[in-house]
């Protein structure tokens, strides 16, 4: 039976040595800043934005707030932006998505300083993943590999399935692994044969948001399983993209859900915004 990755636990883990390093940067003075950007009252952003907010209260980052009307123009949000990314106090910025649809967000990602940049959107940022030199890991796929490092799983040979080729988790992921000399293999809605691919994965990652998809027939005896999905069931359950009581009988690791992945993301976001103000204050 699978170990189980305490993505909670962890994440407290982060958030506590993040601690001590805000406190080590007020001592000489400097004090972190975050700016999150939210077009609109989508009502999951909401609760996003407030785990965000009470993680930096927790840390000790300064938090700022920005909640625009949801009929504001592309270039008002732009012009926020550009005030955000010369204000020399502000360290971090967000821009929560969705945004409402006659914006366009990745031409406000692409506006966000790269310096700033603690979702790793930019596309300077994206690139600089890809070449595998010194960056803002996007905060799920950053999370991820924080607990194969915390529990010593080793990628380097390995086979690695990503199931989602999203810019937010697969793609960023893919060069993550990549990175650590595994050799990965990207499925999406259009690739055949899925569960080929699957039986052969060391490291299976599903990231496409559909409950009970991956079963014990697809994986192979001790892999290991990285399970990103989100899914909101009729009672409001949370469940993942895996069949979970299934698969952990097979599986040498497994990530749960909730607990899992999701605690990770918003303390690697942390961990980008204490990165971002050492940056900029060397
Ligand atoms: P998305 O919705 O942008 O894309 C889904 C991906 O899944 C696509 O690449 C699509 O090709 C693939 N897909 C869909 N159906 C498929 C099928 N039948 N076979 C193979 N591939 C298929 O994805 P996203 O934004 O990366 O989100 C994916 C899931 O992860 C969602 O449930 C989301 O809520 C969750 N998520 C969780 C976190 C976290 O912090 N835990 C962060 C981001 C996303």
């Amino acid at each position: 039976m699978a170990v189980v990755i305490d993505g909670k636990e962890l994440a407290k883990k982060v958030r506590g040595n993040l601690k001590i390093e805000c406190e080590n940067l007020k001592a000489k003075g400097i004090r972190p800043k975050f700016a999150v950007i939210m077009v609109g009252d989508d009502p999951a952003s909401k609760i996003y934005v407030k785990s965000k907010s009470k993680a930096c209260d927790e840390i000790g980052i300064e938090y700022e707030e920005h909640i625009l009307d949801d009929k504001i123009t592309q270039e008002e949000l732009i012009n926020l932006i550009h005030k955000l990314n010369e204000d020399k106090t502000v360290n971090g910025i967000l821009l929560q998505s969705p945004i409402p649809k006659h914006l366009d967000i990745d031409e406000a990602f692409k506006e966000i300083s790269y310096k700033k940049d603690v979702d790793g959107f930019n596309p300077v940022n994206v690139g600089r993943l890809l070449l595998n030199q010194d960056t803002f890991v996007s905060c799920t796929p950053y999370g991820i590999m924080k607990m194969f490092e915390e529990y010593k799983i080793d990628l380097e040979g390995k086979n690695v399935v990503i199931i989602g080729r999203s810019n937010i988790v697969g793609k960023p992921l893919m060069a993550c692994c990549l990175n650590r000399h595994a050799t990965v293999t990207v499925c999406h809605s259009r690739t055949k044969n899925l569960k080929e691919k699957t039986k052969n994965a060391d490291v299976l990652v599903s990231a496409i948001g559909k409950p009970n998809f991956v079963t014990a027939d697809m994986v192979k005896d001790g892999a290991v399983i990285i399970d990103v999905g989100i899914n909101r069931g009729e009672n409001k359950k949370i469940t993942g993209d895996v069949d979970y009581e299934n698969v952990k009988e097979k599986a040498s690791y497994i990530t749960p859900v909730p607990g899992g992945v999701g605690p990770m993301t918003v303390a690697m976001l942390m961990n980008n915004v204490i990165k971002a103000t050492i940056n900029q204050n060397k």
